[in-house]
């Protein structure tokens, strides 16, 4: 029997495992579960999973011959059950302003006959906090015209556990671990403040298509006994998967961005065309009754300046009033050119007018600045070159 690798199915899970289990990714109770069945009593096994806890993810350790709380003959069966993955580096790139781009290998050690697949992380350092642009997909089933991502077909959804490791190895790479050593080159904050101080799920691909493992690995982040970033510095971006908005509110808590672009259904129709399932009207109302929206946590509204096509004072006039009852943050975003894209970026004086109207509005510095053109990781840009499955090796690994 052959199955299509569509979007339902990548989130199924995979065939039997053969090889060791990753434990990045997997919830404390998890852990302790998988070490009760290894022989341990229940409460050995709560205690274990929490000092694994603490070495993965407060220390950042990836062997278990490090872990000198617990006794070797138990490190040694840990070692031989599972492992603390992280994913190889296929390339780094620094750009002039101090954003840096991975490329991110991913196996997976149980399945060791899957194709790796690859994914973009960006990391924005600023002085006083640090962003981490988090991959979702690889690849996107959604195809909004402007977007580089948009043009690479969904391969597959990452687990949590590889959600997760694009912070823990971004982390690594920043000396942001204890006894690691930060970057010479000054692009990080200075003085105490870590490296990472902000997650923002708006690398490749849509985080509500993937909302289980996205859900997981944004509360194993925010885990106050582990990586412990706080909710309000994790930002979750759709395009406007309306069903999927209000769990994210009650049952993640992170802040919410809303990919709008366009103020009418007939051009978001267009520019992001899941509209023409769920449109503004429908989007906006679940905005208004986001869990937890306020106005210490407003939503975050994207909105791409594409020249001559939602660029004009009318429709900047018709954005405040959409969110006229809306906890809001305006975010406009010059657009970021790509090979092959059929859109311009609005002119420098036009974004001042647009920016203008919104700011009298009450919107304070609405206008993103670019960063890391130079080596293609602002937004929208990030593609991967891992293909589709071909349909042969897709029937191969889903018989
Ligand atoms: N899929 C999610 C999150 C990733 S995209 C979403 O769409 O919200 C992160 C942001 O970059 C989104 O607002 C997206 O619309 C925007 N974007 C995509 N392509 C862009 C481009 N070429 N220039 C500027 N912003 C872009
Ligand atoms: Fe996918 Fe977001 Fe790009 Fe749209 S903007 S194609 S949802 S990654």
């Amino acid at each position: 029997m052959s199955v299509a690798l569509n979007i339902d199915h990548a989130n199924a899970p995979r065939p039997d495992t053969s090889g060791p289990v990753s434990l990045v990714g997997l919830s404390k109770s998890e852990i302790a579960a998988r070490l009760g069945a290894m022989g341990l009593s229940e409460r050995d096994s709560r205690m274990r999973a929490s000092q694994l806890w603490n070495w993965i993810y407060v220390n950042g350790v990836t062997e278990f011959d490090a872990m000198n709380n617990i006794a070797k003959r138990l490190r040694a069966d840990l070692a031989q059950a599972f492992v603390i993955d992280r994913p190889e580096i296929v390339s780094e790139q620094i750009s002039i302003d101090g954003t840096r781009k991975w490329l991110f290998r991913f196996r997976d050690p149980s399945q060791p006959n899957m194709p790796p697949v690859e994914v973009e992380t960006v990391y924005i350092p600023e002085s006083d906090r640090g962003t981490l642009c988090v991959s979702s997909q690889v690849g996107c089933t959604l195809t909004c015209s402007f977007c580089h991502t948009g043009t690479q077909k969904l391969v597959r959804n990452l687990t949590a556990g590889e959600i997760l490791a694009q912070v823990m190895m971004a982390r690594a790479r920043l000396g942001d671990f204890p006894g690691g050593t930060r970057p010479t080159d000054g692009l990080v904050p200075s003085g105490d403040t870590r490296a990472i101080t902000n997650i923002v799920m708006m690398g490749m691909g849509e985080p509500l298509y993937n909302y289980e493992n996205v859900k997981k690995a944004l509360l194993i982040a925010s885990d106050g006994a582990g990586l412990s970033l706080s909710k309000r510095r994790i930002t979750l971006s759709t395009s406007g998967v309306v069903p999927q908005i209000e769990p994210t509110g009650r049952e993640i808590g992170v802040m919410l961005a809303i990919s709008l672009h366009a103020v009418r259904n007939d051009l978001r129709d267009v520019l992001v065309p899941i509209n023409k399932k769920w449109p503004l009207e429908q989007l906006l109302e679940a905005c208004r009754t986001y869990p937890g929206v306020s106005n210490a946590k407003r939503i975050t509204f994207e909105y791409v300046m594409l020249k001559d096509i939602n660029d004009s004072d009318a429709d900047a006039r018709e954005l405040v009033r959409l969110l006229a009852k809306i906890p809001a943050k305006i975010n406009l975003i010059p657009f970021n050119p790509w090979p092959g894209s059929n859109y311009v970026c609005s002119d420098w004086d036009r974004i001042e007018a647009f920016a203008d109207i919104v700011n009298r509005a009450g919107y304070a510095s609405p206008v993103r600045t670019p960063r890391g053109r130079d080596i293609f990781a602002a937004c929208g840009q990030l593609k991967s070159e891992t293909e589709r499955l071909k349909k042969k090796d897709r029937d191969a690994f889903l018989l």
